[in-house]
């Protein structure tokens, strides 16, 4: 990843970057208008707007009403409200011990009606425990977490996971205050350990996730957590070996940093008079940075002393490699020298990771080249020695995580046998838009299109199946969903990714602006894809269901093909560090003598996503949208521009929209005889003598039904009738 990139520093500033406007395709709501349009006339009712636990019962529901909702129970300090079929939940951003207590899960779980109480994440959580009762398929549950960065996923994940560690695991847990054990113990621990070595801080989040994680809850007949297993997706390895400005690298490094003690540093060859340049802003001590607790979790996943060495001196030796730096070379046929204070870190570095110092020398300042059937060696330039030792930082550390992961499956994944359903908690980041947007954006972007048509399909269904309970005809509904915008990004035989993995597949150096003219001959026929005119920069904007991203493609193939050079899997194929040896025995190197890998960054990607997709939708989703209500991450500071744009961004007015294609307005007959009574005195019709007034419940629903469906036909005359309905138990 390039750093002067602004990554993370600006969002939704794609658009405007390369001169366009910022557009939100589908929505009513754009940056400047609206938010603050009066909504008075709507919303009588504006002292209950907090009362309102359904964002689809405000009348009419639109994206101006649900913001006005929202931030009226942020006031309130009610952080979860419901949005139909999801749960919508605002980053409170202090702690409320209270809200997540063992008496409050108990409550959840216990009541014969959970979703009577106030919304809250134990609903949702509790109602995918009950799904799996039902043995209705599909049994298994995901627990789908969406959001930006820093609104609460990885919190409300880890909150989802504590709490059936709690009610699933054998009743004494929820009877004694004792904290959860064995199995349960070590699920929460699977994350202590994934987090130091996969979060970071940000500018935007002091421990964000810097990969996504789908954790499965395996559970056996009596609906015991028994095991889990976990997959991830997408580290943000570049991070590694390069920090974006005022953010920092991966968790473990500091708190190796801070919390080893004297007799381990030293082994690890760190003292405090030496300054490590991938190791920035390390003055600044977060709560994540608590050694103590990763060797902990490490120790109870059953990671031994003598492997947690191998881990520590392969991190230590990462961080050395950081202070390598390389002189330019006058004679070009003369590898670059290493600067004079870089020798002592190579030295350090080699040691260890367990590698001959030489080796590692040549093998950053020389390359092999295959000539026909010879190879033949040639030294690299200064730039080149610099992209080998991060290409050679970055694979370990991915490989490494890649390896910790699997560990941590072999540790708490039951064996087959024994657990028969599971609830599945998907983590994973939300819609991008930065100043810059590259192959990461793209990757993540898809990855939000792919999980919003989940989204549309699973609501379009839901309503379906309102609509059918009300006796109401569905083929009115018309919707168009995202589709052509996954054709255009995955589709076959030519999208973006086909001609990106064609272009990566030459052995060529990439060219920006031939795959520009590539991608306008080739994709100009799908409207989802554009270019701006006058910009002077390689790129295509897409119309993702979220809002226009502009992909930037300088650099875009280089990073699809994330060559290796075969030298230095070589090197530490040969390494007497165990663990280096074991993860890297059964590494090939043959295909990639030619610096290409077999499979690029988003075949890979988009592989993975689809094995993701397979498991939702053999699974009942259950949706929980983050939304982080001010980007100082403040207390009880409710900002409705930030607001409004995730709103868009995770498809909760998209979802309005969908409501809008069919009947917004629901309303109780019970509420329809308070509203409207009056009218119906003064109906044509003899037949609505009834007293409307008196509780609908003391007069028989069918009887309501009819008395209200005379009364609209009186005061509809066509064509507007087709725009009421009369359901069993609502008006639409
Ligand atoms: P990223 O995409 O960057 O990983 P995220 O959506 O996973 O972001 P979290 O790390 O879960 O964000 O949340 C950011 C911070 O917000 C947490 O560290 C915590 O301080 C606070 N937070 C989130 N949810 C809650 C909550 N329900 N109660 C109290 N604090 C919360
Ligand atoms: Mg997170």
């Amino acid at each position: 990843m390039n750093c002067a990139d602004g990554r993370r520093n600006v969002r939704h500033g794609g658009a405007e970057a390369m001169g366009l406007n910022h557009h939100v395709r589908g929505s009513q709501m754009s940056q400047s208008d609206s938010v603050d349009e009066d909504v008075q006339a709507f919303l009588p009712d504006q002292d209950q707007l907090h009362t309102y636990d359904d964002l689809t019962k405000v009348n009419p529901v639109t994206p101006t009403t649900v913001l006005k909702c929202l931030q009226a129970r942020y006031r309130m300090k009610v952080f979860y409200t419901h949005a139909g079929c999801t749960l919508v939940a605002l980053n409170p951003f202090q702690s409320i011990p209270d809200l997540y207590s063992l008496d409050v899960m108990k409550e959840y779980h216990c009541a014969p009606q959970p979703q009577e109480f106030k919304p809250h994440i134990f609903i949702v959580a509790e109602k995918a425990y009950r799904n799996v009762r039902s043995q209705l398929e599909p049994v298994d549950q995901s627990l789908v977490v969406s959001g930006e960065s820093g609104a609460g996923k990885t919190w409300t994940s880890r909150c989802l996971m504590k709490y059936y560690a709690t009610v699933a695991a054998s009743s004494s847990v929820l009877k004694s205050q004792n904290t959860v054990k064995r199995i349960e113990r070590r699920v929460l621990d699977s994350n202590s350990l994934m987090e130091p070595f996969g979060n970071a801080c940000t500018l935007r989040n002091h421990n964000s996730s810097r990969f996504g994680k789908y954790i499965q809850l395996q559970l056996d007949r009596c609906q015991l957590l028994v095991g889990a297993s976990v997959q991830t997706y997408l580290l943000e390895k570049t991070r590694v070996s390069c920090q974006p400005a005022n953010e920092r690298n991966f968790h473990i490094f500091y708190q190796m940093w801070n919390g080893g003690t004297d007799e381990q540093k030293k082994q690890w060859m760190m003292s405090h008079d030496q300054c490590f340049k991938w190791l920035p802003n390390s003055e600044v001590l977060i709560e994540e940075d608590c050694f103590q607790d990763t060797v902990e979790a490490m120790d109870h996943l059953g990671i031994n002393a003598e492997k947690q060495q191998q881990i520590f001196r392969i991190l230590a030796g990462i961080l050395h490699l950081g202070n390598l730096g390389f002189s330019s070379s006058v004679d070009e046929s003369q590898p670059c020298n290493l600067d004079e204070k870089a020798k002592g870190f190579l030295h350090r570095a080699a040691e260890l990771l367990c590698v001959s110092a030489e080796d590692l020398q040549t093998c950053l300042r020389v390359q092999t080249l295959r000539a026909g059937k010879q190879n033949m060696l040639k030294p690299c330039s200064q730039a080149q020695c610099i992209v080998r030792r991060d290409c050679l930082a970055k694979l370990i550390y991915a490989q490494l995580f890649e390896w910790l992961v699997i560990f941590i499956n072999k540790s708490i994944c039951a064996d087959k046998f024994s657990w028969c359903n599971f609830i599945g908690v998907l983590d994973v980041y939300g819609f991008e838009c930065f100043h810059i947007n590259n192959l990461e954006q793209l990757c993540i972007n898809y990855a939000n299109e792919k999980l919003q048509q989940h989204f549309v399909a699973h609501y379009l269904k839901a309503q379906q199946e309102d609509y059918v309970s009300e006796g109401l005809e569905w083929s009115f509904i018309k919707y168009q969903d995202n589709q052509s915008c996954l054709d255009l990004i995955e589709g076959s035989p030519l999208s973006v990714f086909s001609l990106l993995n064609e272009e990566s597949r030459l052995n060529r150096d990439s060219d920006a602006r031939a795959l520009k003219v590539r991608l306008e001959k080739e994709l100009c026929g799908n409207a989802n894809i554009s270019w701006h005119k006058f910009s002077q920069v390689p790129h295509f904007t897409v119309a993702h269901y979220a809002g226009k991203v502009s992909y930037q493609l300088e650099g875009m193939v280089e990073k699809n093909k994330d060559p290796v050079p075969p030298e230095l899997i070589s090197l530490l194929q040969k390494s007497d560090n165990q663990l280096l040896q074991q993860m890297f025995s059964q590494h090939q190197t043959e295909n990639s003598t030619k610096g290409l890998s077999k499979v690029t960054v988003v075949s890979k990607f988009k592989n993975s996503l689809e094995s993701l997709m397979k498991i939702l939708h053999a699974t009942t989703p259950h949706y929980t949208r983050c939304i982080k209500p001010n980007p100082e991450c403040k207390p009880l500071m409710f900002k409705k521009q930030e607001v409004v744009v995730q709103l868009e961004a995770c498809g909760i007015v998209e979802a309005i929209h969908i409501s809008a294609a069919g009947f917004p307005v629901r309303i109780s007959f019970k509420s329809f005889v308070q509203c409207y009574g009056l009218i119906t005195k003064y109906s044509k019709s003899g037949s609505v003598r009834v007293d409307l007034e008196v509780d609908g419940a003391t007069t028989l629903q069918s009887e309501v039904k009819k008395i209200i469906s005379v009364v609209l036909q009186e005061h509809f005359s066509e064509p507007s009738t087709a725009l009421v309905h009369c359901g069993n138990t609502k008006v639409f």
